[in-house]
This record gives structure tokens, C-alpha cells and sequence, in this order.
């Protein structure tokens, strides 16, 4: 499939990996917007949160187990976790990645959601 993220999880791609386990692998963002800007993906291909169903759901149980232990892993009692389901709220990878964030104090409101019009 010509997916990037598939090809990052079977190595085709580099990346650098600080967490991998059966269902789930996390990476660094390759354009970082907090001092930790991780990517958390389930390994099975699932285009976007639009996708997820009664059979895979799982996999995004497994997708927050997991950040817990790499956000305190990397130092980040505070996190923030953010999808982008869709081209207007700026998905660009169609393979359903959760964006951990961290190592920042952040904001919360409109401005928050980086508006361009
Ligand atoms: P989206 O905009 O779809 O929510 O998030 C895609 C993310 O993937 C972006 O933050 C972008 O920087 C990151 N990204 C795109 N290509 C690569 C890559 O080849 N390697 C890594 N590590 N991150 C990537
Ligand atoms: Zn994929």
C-alpha cells in the first residue's frame, strides 16, 4: 500500500522510533511543534478517525496505553493529544496518527486550534 506511515512502521522509511510494541508504533514528528511532538499510529492501516469501527476500536485503547508511558518516558507529566480527522482540520497523512505534544505550557481556546481564516 502506498501509505507513508505503513512504510515507516515496516522500515522502509526512517524514523526515529521511541516506542513500538504488537499493535501500536511512536515516532518523532519529522517537523516538531513542541519540544515532544511524537506520532502515535496503530500498526494496521486505518485512513482516519472516520474509520475506526467495532472491529478495530481497540487498536485506539492501545494507541493510549501507550502515551501515558512515552509522555513519561519523555519527561511529560502534561500532554496534549490531538487528531486531525480530515483535510480542513489539516490531516495530511491518511493513516490515522494520534499527535502527542508536550514540554510546553500550552494554551486553550480559539487560538489554539491555529485558524487560518
Ligand atoms: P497531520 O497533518 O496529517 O495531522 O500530521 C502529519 C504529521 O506527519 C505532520 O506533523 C508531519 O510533520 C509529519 N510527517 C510527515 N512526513 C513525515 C515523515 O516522513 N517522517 C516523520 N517522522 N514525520 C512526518
Ligand atoms: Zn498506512
Amino acid at each position: 500500500m502506498d501509505c507513508l506511515f505503513c512504510k515507516i512502521i515496516d522500515g522502509e522509511i526512517p524514523s526515529t522510533k521511541v516506542y513500538e510494541d504488537e499493535y501500536v508504533y511512536a515516532f518523532k514528528d519529522i517537523a516538531p511543534i513542541a519540544p515532544m511532538h511524537i506520532l502515535i499510529i496503530p500498526k494496521a492501516h486505518i485512513a482516519s478517525a472516520n474509520d475506526i469501527n467495532a472491529e478495530n476500536s481497540s487498536l485506539v485503547a492501545k494507541v493510549f496505553e501507550a502515551a501515558g508511558k512515552i509522555a513519561k518516558e519523555q519527561g511529560c507529566e502534561s500532554y496534549r493529544i490531538i487528531n486531525n480527522c480530515g483535510d480542513d482540520a489539516g490531516q495530511t497523512v491518511k493513516h490515522l496518527h494520534f499527535h502527542l505534544l508536550g514540554g510546553v505550557k500550552m494554551g486553550w481556546g480559539p487560538e489554539s486550534l491555529g485558524r487560518t481564516e
